[in-house]
Protein backbone atom coordinates (compact mmCIF):
# COMPACT_ATOMS: atom_id res chain seq x y z
CA UNK A 1 0.00 0.00 0.00
CA UNK A 2 1.39 2.99 -0.94
CA UNK A 3 0.70 6.57 0.87
CA UNK A 4 -0.94 7.85 -2.12
CA UNK A 5 -3.99 8.44 -0.30
CA UNK A 6 -2.25 10.20 2.96
CA UNK A 7 0.58 11.32 4.15
CA UNK A 8 1.52 8.43 5.98
CA UNK A 9 2.73 4.46 5.12
CA UNK A 10 1.62 1.61 6.77
CA UNK A 11 3.69 0.22 10.07
CA UNK A 12 2.40 -4.20 9.21
CA UNK A 13 4.82 -6.27 9.01
CA UNK A 14 6.31 -7.01 5.89
CA UNK A 15 3.78 -9.62 4.10
CA UNK A 16 1.45 -9.38 6.37
CA UNK A 17 -2.20 -9.82 4.89
CA UNK A 18 -3.72 -6.25 5.78
CA UNK A 19 -1.47 -5.02 2.73
CA UNK A 20 -3.30 -6.82 0.20
CA UNK A 21 -6.64 -5.72 1.81
CA UNK A 22 -5.66 -2.09 1.62
CA UNK A 23 -4.59 -2.15 -1.70
CA UNK A 24 -7.68 -4.07 -2.44
CA UNK A 25 -10.23 -1.99 -0.41
CA UNK A 26 -8.62 2.02 -2.39
CA UNK A 27 -8.98 -0.17 -5.92
CA UNK A 28 -12.53 -1.59 -5.16
CA UNK A 29 -13.57 2.28 -3.96
CA UNK A 30 -11.91 3.81 -6.79
CA UNK A 31 -13.20 1.38 -9.45
CA UNK A 32 -16.30 2.27 -7.85
CA UNK A 33 -16.27 5.73 -8.25
CA UNK A 34 -15.61 6.76 -5.15
CA UNK A 35 -13.35 9.50 -4.04
CA UNK A 36 -12.08 10.57 -0.20
CA UNK A 37 -15.13 12.29 0.30
CA UNK A 38 -18.39 10.11 -1.12
CA UNK A 39 -17.73 7.29 1.63
CA UNK A 40 -17.42 6.65 5.07
CA UNK A 41 -14.86 4.13 6.51
CA UNK A 42 -15.20 3.01 10.28
CA UNK A 43 -12.13 1.64 11.74
CA UNK A 44 -11.82 -0.98 14.73
CA UNK A 45 -8.72 -1.32 16.65
CA UNK A 46 -6.28 -3.36 16.40
CA UNK A 47 -3.54 -4.24 13.19
CA UNK A 48 -6.10 -3.76 10.33
CA UNK A 49 -7.49 -0.93 11.70
CA UNK A 50 -4.29 1.18 12.45
CA UNK A 51 -5.04 1.50 8.47
CA UNK A 52 -7.29 4.66 9.90
CA UNK A 53 -4.04 6.73 9.45
CA UNK A 54 -3.42 5.17 6.07
CA UNK A 55 -6.34 6.45 3.76
CA UNK A 56 -7.22 10.01 2.92
CA UNK A 57 -11.61 9.43 3.39
CA UNK A 58 -14.06 10.31 6.14
CA UNK A 59 -13.63 8.21 9.00
CA UNK A 60 -13.65 6.73 12.76
CA UNK A 61 -11.45 4.76 14.40
CA UNK A 62 -13.60 3.60 16.99
CA UNK A 63 -13.20 1.85 20.31
CA UNK A 64 -12.45 -1.17 20.58
CA UNK A 65 -15.18 -3.30 19.48
CA UNK A 66 -17.65 -0.60 18.85
CA UNK A 67 -16.69 -0.12 15.11
CA UNK A 68 -19.96 -1.63 13.96
CA UNK A 69 -22.64 0.67 15.97
CA UNK A 70 -20.97 3.63 14.88
CA UNK A 71 -20.83 2.56 11.59
CA UNK A 72 -25.32 1.98 11.92
CA UNK A 73 -24.91 5.43 13.58
CA UNK A 74 -23.86 7.10 10.25
CA UNK A 75 -25.92 5.02 8.16
CA UNK A 76 -29.05 6.15 10.20
CA UNK A 77 -27.93 10.10 9.85
CA UNK A 78 -27.11 10.03 6.05
CA UNK A 79 -28.45 6.98 5.10
CA UNK A 80 -27.37 7.72 1.21
CA UNK A 81 -23.49 7.59 2.22
CA UNK A 82 -21.60 4.48 1.48
CA UNK A 83 -20.31 3.24 5.11
CA UNK A 84 -17.51 0.68 5.50
CA UNK A 85 -16.53 -1.45 8.30
CA UNK A 86 -12.41 -2.46 8.52
CA UNK A 87 -12.09 -4.55 11.85
CA UNK A 88 -10.13 -7.59 12.77
CA UNK A 89 -11.51 -10.73 13.83
CA UNK A 90 -11.33 -10.01 17.16
CA UNK A 91 -12.72 -6.70 17.66
CA UNK A 92 -15.70 -7.68 15.40
CA UNK A 93 -16.38 -11.48 17.08
CA UNK A 94 -15.21 -10.64 20.28
CA UNK A 95 -15.49 -7.52 21.25
CA UNK A 96 -17.91 -6.29 18.84
CA UNK A 97 -19.70 -9.80 18.88
CA UNK A 98 -23.04 -8.29 20.40
CA UNK A 99 -22.90 -5.63 17.66
CA UNK A 100 -21.97 -7.99 14.70
CA UNK A 101 -25.45 -10.24 15.44
CA UNK A 102 -27.48 -7.57 16.00
CA UNK A 103 -26.35 -5.66 12.62
CA UNK A 104 -27.18 -9.22 10.90
CA UNK A 105 -30.62 -8.80 12.48
CA UNK A 106 -31.04 -5.77 11.70
CA UNK A 107 -30.46 -5.83 7.58
CA UNK A 108 -28.56 -2.42 8.49
CA UNK A 109 -26.63 -1.42 5.05
CA UNK A 110 -23.28 -1.10 5.84
CA UNK A 111 -20.31 -3.65 4.06
CA UNK A 112 -18.11 -5.32 6.88
CA UNK A 113 -14.25 -6.62 5.95
CA UNK A 114 -13.11 -8.53 8.31
CA UNK A 115 -9.34 -9.11 8.56
CA UNK A 116 -9.64 -12.89 9.99
CA UNK A 117 -6.27 -13.94 11.23
CA UNK A 118 -7.21 -15.88 14.20
CA UNK A 119 -5.78 -13.87 16.67
CA UNK A 120 -5.14 -10.20 17.86
CA UNK A 121 -1.93 -9.34 16.46
CA UNK A 122 -1.43 -5.83 17.83
CA UNK A 123 -1.67 -7.10 21.81
CA UNK A 124 1.06 -9.54 20.63
CA UNK A 125 -0.69 -12.63 19.28
CA UNK A 126 -3.38 -13.73 21.55
CA UNK A 127 -5.70 -16.18 20.11
CA UNK A 128 -9.21 -14.68 18.90
CA UNK A 129 -12.59 -16.32 18.82
CA UNK A 130 -11.74 -17.64 15.16
CA UNK A 131 -8.67 -19.60 16.81
CA UNK A 132 -8.58 -23.01 15.81
CA UNK A 133 -8.68 -25.36 18.30
CA UNK A 134 -5.70 -26.21 20.43
CA UNK A 135 -3.93 -23.10 18.71
CA UNK A 136 -1.15 -22.00 21.38
CA UNK A 137 -0.87 -18.33 22.23
CA UNK A 138 0.60 -16.28 25.18
CA UNK A 139 -3.15 -16.40 26.44
CA UNK A 140 -3.42 -20.11 25.87
CA UNK A 141 -0.01 -21.57 26.56
CA UNK A 142 -1.53 -25.30 26.82
CA UNK A 143 -3.93 -24.58 23.75
CA UNK A 144 -6.70 -22.82 23.05
CA UNK A 145 -10.14 -25.30 24.48
CA UNK A 146 -13.27 -23.46 23.19
CA UNK A 147 -14.48 -24.42 19.48
CA UNK A 148 -14.25 -21.82 16.97
CA UNK A 149 -16.42 -19.31 16.34
CA UNK A 150 -17.70 -19.64 12.73
CA UNK A 151 -18.22 -16.02 10.65
CA UNK A 152 -19.73 -16.90 7.73
CA UNK A 153 -22.13 -19.49 9.57
CA UNK A 154 -23.37 -16.61 12.67
CA UNK A 155 -23.77 -14.02 9.98
CA UNK A 156 -25.79 -16.29 7.71
CA UNK A 157 -28.28 -17.24 10.67
CA UNK A 158 -28.63 -14.39 12.07
CA UNK A 159 -30.00 -13.03 8.77
CA UNK A 160 -27.21 -10.89 7.14
CA UNK A 161 -28.08 -10.94 3.48
CA UNK A 162 -24.72 -10.89 1.69
CA UNK A 163 -22.21 -13.37 3.03
CA UNK A 164 -18.50 -13.69 1.40
CA UNK A 165 -15.36 -14.82 2.02
CA UNK A 166 -12.46 -13.83 0.67
CA UNK A 167 -8.09 -14.32 1.01
CA UNK A 168 -5.87 -11.79 1.09
CA UNK A 169 -3.60 -13.58 -0.74
CA UNK A 170 -6.44 -13.14 -3.72
CA UNK A 171 -6.81 -9.01 -4.25
CA UNK A 172 -8.23 -9.41 -7.79
CA UNK A 173 -11.13 -11.45 -6.15
CA UNK A 174 -11.17 -9.66 -3.03
CA UNK A 175 -11.87 -6.16 -5.25
CA UNK A 176 -14.72 -7.99 -6.72
CA UNK A 177 -16.53 -8.86 -3.75
CA UNK A 178 -15.80 -5.18 -2.29
CA UNK A 179 -17.30 -3.70 -5.04
CA UNK A 180 -20.25 -6.21 -4.94
CA UNK A 181 -20.63 -5.65 -1.14
CA UNK A 182 -20.59 -1.90 -1.97
CA UNK A 183 -23.35 -2.27 -4.31
CA UNK A 184 -25.25 -4.29 -2.04
CA UNK A 185 -28.77 -3.18 0.03
CA UNK A 186 -28.18 -4.79 3.43
CA UNK A 187 -26.04 -6.05 5.71
CA UNK A 188 -22.81 -7.56 3.96
CA UNK A 189 -19.87 -9.28 5.37
CA UNK A 190 -16.54 -9.99 3.78
CA UNK A 191 -14.56 -12.44 6.35
CA UNK A 192 -10.83 -11.84 4.43
CA UNK A 193 -8.88 -15.06 5.43
CA UNK A 194 -5.47 -12.83 6.60
CA UNK A 195 -1.94 -14.14 7.52
CA UNK A 196 -0.73 -12.88 10.32
CA UNK A 197 2.79 -13.62 9.41
CA UNK A 198 4.51 -12.64 12.73
CA UNK A 199 2.70 -14.23 15.38
CA UNK A 200 0.13 -17.09 13.28
CA UNK A 201 2.67 -20.05 12.14
CA UNK A 202 -0.08 -22.06 11.29
CA UNK A 203 -2.55 -20.17 9.23
CA UNK A 204 0.10 -19.36 6.40
CA UNK A 205 -0.33 -18.44 2.99
CA UNK A 206 1.14 -22.14 2.17
CA UNK A 207 -1.65 -23.10 4.51
CA UNK A 208 -4.43 -21.66 3.12
CA UNK A 209 -2.91 -21.80 -0.65
CA UNK A 210 -3.54 -25.56 0.18
CA UNK A 211 -7.15 -25.29 1.35
CA UNK A 212 -9.10 -22.21 -0.34
CA UNK A 213 -10.98 -23.01 -3.69
CA UNK A 214 -12.72 -20.49 -5.50
CA UNK A 215 -16.78 -21.35 -6.12
CA UNK A 216 -17.54 -22.23 -9.40
CA UNK A 217 -19.95 -19.90 -12.18
CA UNK A 218 -22.48 -22.72 -11.14
CA UNK A 219 -22.72 -21.53 -7.86
CA UNK A 220 -25.95 -20.36 -6.77
CA UNK A 221 -25.80 -17.62 -4.10
CA UNK A 222 -29.43 -17.49 -2.96
CA UNK A 223 -29.63 -20.76 -2.39
CA UNK A 224 -29.15 -20.57 1.70
CA UNK A 225 -28.97 -24.22 2.71
CA UNK A 226 -25.92 -24.30 0.07
CA UNK A 227 -24.69 -21.75 1.71
CA UNK A 228 -24.94 -23.10 5.28
CA UNK A 229 -23.00 -25.98 3.92
CA UNK A 230 -20.10 -24.44 2.16
CA UNK A 231 -20.08 -22.11 5.39
CA UNK A 232 -19.27 -25.32 7.72
CA UNK A 233 -16.60 -26.27 5.17
CA UNK A 234 -14.26 -24.78 7.71
CA UNK A 235 -14.68 -27.19 9.80
CA UNK A 236 -12.25 -29.56 7.70
CA UNK A 237 -10.30 -27.07 6.94
CA UNK A 238 -11.77 -25.91 3.50
CA UNK A 239 -12.41 -23.07 2.70
CA UNK A 240 -14.20 -21.64 -0.04
CA UNK A 241 -14.19 -18.33 -1.80
CA UNK A 242 -16.32 -15.93 -3.17
CA UNK A 243 -20.41 -14.86 -2.45
CA UNK A 244 -21.70 -17.53 -0.53
CA UNK A 245 -24.84 -16.12 -0.33
CA UNK A 246 -27.09 -12.43 -1.50
CA UNK A 247 -30.65 -11.92 -1.18
CA UNK A 248 -32.59 -9.37 -1.82
CA UNK A 249 -34.25 -7.86 1.48
CA UNK A 250 -35.33 -4.23 2.62
CA UNK A 251 -32.70 -2.70 4.63
CA UNK A 252 -32.96 -1.22 8.04
CA UNK A 253 -33.22 2.45 7.29
CA UNK A 254 -36.03 1.13 4.70
CA UNK A 255 -38.16 0.19 7.05
CA UNK A 256 -38.32 3.80 9.25
CA UNK A 257 -40.78 5.69 8.61
CA UNK A 258 -38.96 8.77 9.58
CA UNK A 259 -36.05 7.96 6.25
CA UNK A 260 -39.26 7.17 4.28
CA UNK A 261 -38.81 10.49 2.35
CA UNK A 262 -35.29 9.89 1.41
CA UNK A 263 -34.41 12.99 3.27
CA UNK A 264 -31.23 12.03 5.51
CA UNK A 265 -31.79 12.43 9.31
CA UNK A 266 -28.89 15.35 9.39
CA UNK A 267 -30.91 17.32 6.87
CA UNK A 268 -33.72 17.57 9.01
CA UNK A 269 -34.61 20.15 10.64
CA UNK A 270 -33.07 20.27 14.40
CA UNK A 271 -35.53 19.43 16.87
CA UNK A 272 -35.10 22.48 19.55
CA UNK A 273 -37.87 22.65 22.13
CA UNK A 274 -37.02 20.43 24.61
CA UNK A 275 -39.15 22.39 27.22
CA UNK A 276 -41.38 20.29 25.77
CA UNK A 277 -39.97 16.90 27.04
CA UNK A 278 -38.85 17.99 30.21
CA UNK A 279 -42.10 19.28 30.90
CA UNK A 280 -43.05 15.50 31.46
CA UNK A 281 -41.18 15.02 34.12
CA UNK A 282 -42.23 18.26 36.15
FE1 LIG B 1 0.06 -8.09 10.36
FE2 LIG B 1 0.41 -9.77 12.37
FE3 LIG B 1 2.20 -7.82 11.90
FE4 LIG B 1 -0.23 -7.22 12.83
S1 LIG B 1 1.35 -8.41 13.90
S2 LIG B 1 0.85 -6.15 11.18
S3 LIG B 1 -1.52 -8.74 11.80
S4 LIG B 1 1.73 -9.56 10.56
Amino acid sequence: MTNSFSAYSPTWCPGCGNWGIGEALKAALTQSGHNPSSVFLVFGIGCSGNMNDFVNAYTIHALHGRAIPNAIGIKLAKHKLPVVVIAGDGDLYGEGGNHFLHACRGNHNIAVIAHDNRLYGLTTGQVSPTAQKGQKSKSTPGGIIERPLNPLTLALTQGATFVAQAFAGDITQLIQIIRAALNHNGFSLINVLQPCVTFNKKNTYEYYLKRVYKLDQKYDPTNYTLALQKAEESLNEKFPLGILYKDIKPNYHQQLKQLSKETALVDKPRFKNFAILLKEFA
